[in-house]
């Protein structure tokens, strides 16, 4: 199949790059996909490797621990992630932690985690969805309340990625009830050994079966004042907002990732697999389904560049992260429905990568923000 374009923001030195990604995720990560998804987590081990080979905080300046590059050499990590399926190593989430951190943390916080972070000694998780508040977050119930130098958390967080493993938890959590939107804040828990911290079991999903996505209780959970990101309360809902693009894109490059490799996969398959005499690549309903995937996969790989470039030069804003996230994980679905379709039944079986893709997809339209909220910011642009 003809590749499809290289992208403008690569280079010389981001090509090597990626070839040392390429073999680190050919070594440590494609080999234990199946065991990862049987045990429902990645290795602790894999974020020391990770951690030694400098790509968790790839884009973090060196002073705080990170390798010094840029958005590019994230980009890069999270399409070759794409390129094997991976869908367990919770690396999104943990450079989501590292960025609250680097843009909203005090210098104490930022020299305090950012490091332990770079090298895998600490894996982060980002707590805001409850039981009873998701897209709505301000029905957030959990409470941290000042008590002498220190907050006592008390509440119940759901769904939560890397939740089993994680040692660094941003809890959203309520500060001042009668201050609306302004009475939030994120507080930085460290979980090990914490007294009225429990995680719960590691949820049962549809797809992404290797990711350690938990239940989180906090019963009188105490922290220190310090704990409180930013120094200052009341500013949740602020640095969220302002996090939330580098989250939504991070998606949409995943998203990509998932329907070129989709694209190729089904390809591959279409030419070997005869019916009636003849490969299905020759007929005309295979040719033209792929035709049209090959169309949504050339566009959206020169949105999904452009985004990257925008993030590369800091300009990225709030709507276009939204519409980066809603198309791309709405084609990536659409993409993975019409490839299955061309496996037969073989596509139903979970030992065909494009079943495992068609299931790990389904996600990617609800976390980060569902389809609809995405339509929701959009529309305020109009
Ligand atoms: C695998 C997985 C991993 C996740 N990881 C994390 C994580 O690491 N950290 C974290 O905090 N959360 C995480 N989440 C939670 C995720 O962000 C929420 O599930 C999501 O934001 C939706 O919230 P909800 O499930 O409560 O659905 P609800 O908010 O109850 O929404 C239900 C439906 O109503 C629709 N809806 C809601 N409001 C509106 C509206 N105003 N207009 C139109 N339609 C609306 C929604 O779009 C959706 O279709 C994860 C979820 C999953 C499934």
């Amino acid at each position: 199949m003809q590749t499809l374009r290289t992208s403008r923001w690569m280079d010389a030195d981001l090509a090597l790059y990626r070839d040392m990604v390429r073999r680190f995720i050919a070594a440590e990560i494609d080999p234990h996909q199946e065991r990862w998804r049987k045990q429902q987590h990645v290795d602790r081990a894999l974020w020391h490797k990770a951690g030694e080979f400098g790509m968790l905080l790839a884009d973090i300046p060196e002073e705080y621990g990170g390798a010094g590059g840029n958005y590019a050499h994230m980009a890069i990590l999270f399409e070759e992630l794409a390129a094997v399926g991976d869908r367990a190593f919770g690396v999104h989430v943990h450079a989501i932690v590292a960025h609250y951190l680097l843009n909203q943390g005090t210098e104490e916080q930022k020299k305090k985690y950012l490091p332990k972070l770079a090298r895998g000694e600490m894996i982060a998780a980002i707590a805001m969805t409850e039981p009873g508040a998701g897209s709505d977050l301000q029905g957030v119930r959990t409470r941290a309340v000042k008590d002498g130098d220190s907050y006592l958390i008390n509440g119940s967080k759901i769904f939560i990625s890397n939740g089993y493993l994680a040692d660094l938890v941003v809890v959203v959590a309520k500060t001042d009830p009668a201050a609306g939107a302004k009475g939030f804040s994120l507080l930085l828990v460290e979980t090990r050994d914490l007294p009225g911290y429990r995680v719960g079991r590691i949820l049962e999903k549809l797809g992404q079966k290797g990711q350690d996505t938990c239940e989180l209780f906090f019963d009188d959970v105490r922290v220190g004042a310090d704990a409180v990101l930013g120094g200052v309360e009341g500013r949740g809902f602020a640095h969220l907002m302002s996090e939330l693009p580098y989250e939504r894109i991070m998606l949409a490059i995943s998203a990509q990732g998932a329907i070129e490799r989709a694209l190729q996969l089904t390809v591959d398959y279409a030419s070997q697999r005869k019916a009636f005499g003849q490969p299905l690549i020759e007929m005309q309903n295979t040719r033209f389904k792929l035709a049209e995937v090959k169309a949504q996969a050339v566009v959206g790989r020169s949105f999904v560049d452009d985004c990257i470039e925008r993030m590369i030069a800091g300009t990225m804003d709030t709507t276009t992260a939204s519409i980066a996230k809603l198309w791309l994980s709405e084609t990536e679905g659409r993409v993975m429905d019409e490839c299955l379709q061309l496996f037969g039944g073989y596509g139903y079986m979970l030992e065909y990568p494009i079943a495992q893709m068609y299931a790990d997809a389904r996600v990617q339209r609800i976390y980060g923000g569902t389809s609809e909220i995405m339509k929701e910011i959009i529309a305020r642009s109009l």
